[in-house]
C-alpha cells in the first residue's frame, strides 16, 4: 500500500493522485509529507507543491480582484 500526497481531503471523485498514479484499492493519501510513501509523489514534491502554491496564489489574486471591484463600486 502506498500513501500519496493529497491535501484536499476526500479523494472519492479523483481518479489519480497529484503524482499521476491512479488511485487503486488500497491507496492511501495524506496531507503530511512525513506519511507519504509514494516515490512518485516524493520525486514530484516540489512540482506538486508549486501547483498548490499557484492555486493558492490564484485564490489570493481573485480575492484581490474582488476587493478592487468592491472598492470601485463604492466610488
Ligand atoms: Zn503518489
Amino acid at each position: 500500500m502506498k500513501t500519496h500526497y493529497y491535501p484536499w481531503g476526500r479523494y472519492d471523485d479523483e481518479e489519480h493522485a497529484p503524482c499521476g498514479t491512479w488511485f487503486g484499492e488500497g491507496s492511501n493519501v495524506s496531507a503530511d509529507w512525513e506519511s507519504v510513501t509514494c516515490g512518485h509523489c516524493k520525486r514530484r514534491k516540489s512540482r506538486i507543491m508549486g501547483v498548490i502554491a499557484d492555486e493558492e496564489k490564484d485564490i489570493v489574486n481573485q480575492m484581490g480582484d474582488m476587493a478592487d471591484f468592491m472598492a470601485r463600486q463604492d466610488v
